[in-house]
């Protein structure tokens, strides 16, 4: 869960993913993707104070139309970013023309999910948002190529501890969990699935996968249906309609449908987790059996510790800030700690003191904003974790 504020101290007049702590002087809008915790502040009110002010949302096409969907009075006010390309923004801060070059990269997180590759002309800056990347290789030669001194990385640091090495790759989650729904399907016609996950929205791969492994479509209710109907190629992969066409996969949340007149002994649950998979090691399964009918499988929509150092060992930031810090004081340092060890394999320089910025000047009106979240909100729910106050912290390596 993102305890990021929204504010870069790089480039003062943009927010990213708040927007509940803006102010007068800010000037242009970022949002990652459409999960509850990267758009706090979202709302009516924030969409009218943009009209005003002739301000602007920037999101990815999909976050776009989800958006679109949720605010149809407000739709002019949103601008689709154009992925893995730079782009050029034009705006006017304290009386100076000024220009805001970006790239929206692909994040690999939920449909629609980017980072934002910042480039001023002083600094560049990534904020990565949520993030998990596959081939990481390849992925940082094809996005990164051209970067040369990162100031400071805003990064996701869900699994940023020493307890989650290791997370299985997309393809080996998804061939453990369709062999595990494939044999239990085989074993009896009558037998069903129920899939749980973390997240409503964001396990949209393995729904195409289960698809094209099993040929099953999936069960999924109205709620999550009309949230992905966004999403391409995803409509002929889900059904609302269970009756009519015997669904045996169920994604839906409920029991409203064939799962409640089967017998449990017919139902196999699996649930999608990566919180409790500490100490993974390549090759490990992918899936723990719990007893019954009831199995995990290991799935994760954020970096591992080594995914998180391969990162930042690539793109050697001089300053890096947690986005998703920890709630206890203890686990705070323990992360602080890791991201300062990171940090020591390219750079000599000592670094200690955490840096906290002081949003507490530029919140705007929170409380009236807090009533009218996104209206989706349980629906694009992350992975549960505690939600903490606004507190981001840095390792900076020149301080
Ligand atoms: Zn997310
Ligand atoms: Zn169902």
């Amino acid at each position: 869960m993102s305890t990021f504020n929204g504010f870069l101290r790089e480039i003062p007049y943009i927010r990213v993913d708040r927007f509940n702590t803006y102010d007068e002087d800010t000037k242009i809008f970022f949002l990652t993707h459409c999960h509850a915790d990267h758009t706090v502040g979202i709302c009516d009110e924030f969409f009218l104070d943009l009209k005003r002010r002739n301000l602007f949302l920037y999101a990815s096409p999909i976050s776009v139309r989800i958006l679109k969907n949720d605010y149809p009075d407000f739709t002019c006010r949103l601008k689709e970013v154009i992925v893995g390309e730079y782009s050029l923004i034009q705006t006017e801060y304290r009386g100076e023309i000024i220009y805001l070059t970006y790239k929206a990269i692909p994040a690999g997180h939920c449909p629609g999910s980017v980072m934002f590759l910042f480039d001023t002309e002083r600094f560049q800056v990534l904020y990565t948002g949520d993030f998990r990347i596959d081939k990481h290789e390849q992925f940082m030669n094809k996005y990164f190529k051209d970067v040369t001194s990162i100031e400071t990385i805003y990064l996701d640091t869900t699994f940023c501890k020493k307890e989650f090495p290791h997370f299985p790759t997309r393809k080996e989650s998804l061939s453990g969990l369709c062999d595990l729904i494939t044999s239990w399907l085989n074993r009896d016609k009558t037998n069903l699935i129920k899939l749980t996950f973390p997240a409503t929205y964001g396990s949209e791969y393995l729904f195409k996968g289960i698809y094209e492994s099993t040929g099953f479509k999936i069960h999924v209710n109205e709620r999550r249906y009309n949230l992905h109907k966004f999403i391409p190629d995803l409509d002929e992969m889900i059904d609302v309609d269970d009756y009519k066409l015997k669904l045996r996969i169920h994604a839906c949340d409920n029991f409203f449908c064939r799962l409640a007149n089967s017998s449990p002994t017919k139902i196999c649950e699996i649930k999608i987790t990566a919180m409790i998979w500490t100490h993974y090691q390549p090759g490990d399964s992918v899936v723990s059996y719990e007893g019954g009918n009831f199995y995990r499988v290991c799935a994760s929509y954020h970096p591992s510790y080594n995914e998180i150092n391969d990162f930042i060992n690539y793109l050697k930031p001089k300053r890096i800030i947690a986005c998703v810090f920890p709630q206890k004081p203890d686990e705070q340092i323990k992360m602080l700690g890791l991201l300062k060890e990171m940090t020591r394999n390219y750079s000599k320089r000592e670094i200690d003191e955490k840096f906290v910025i002081d949003v507490g000047k530029m919140l705007k009106s929170e409380d009236n904003r807090k009533k009218k979240l996104l209206r989706n909100d349980d629906l694009l729910s992350s992975p549960p974790r505690r939600f903490k106050k606004l507190q981001p912290s840095d390792v900076d390596l020149n301080r």
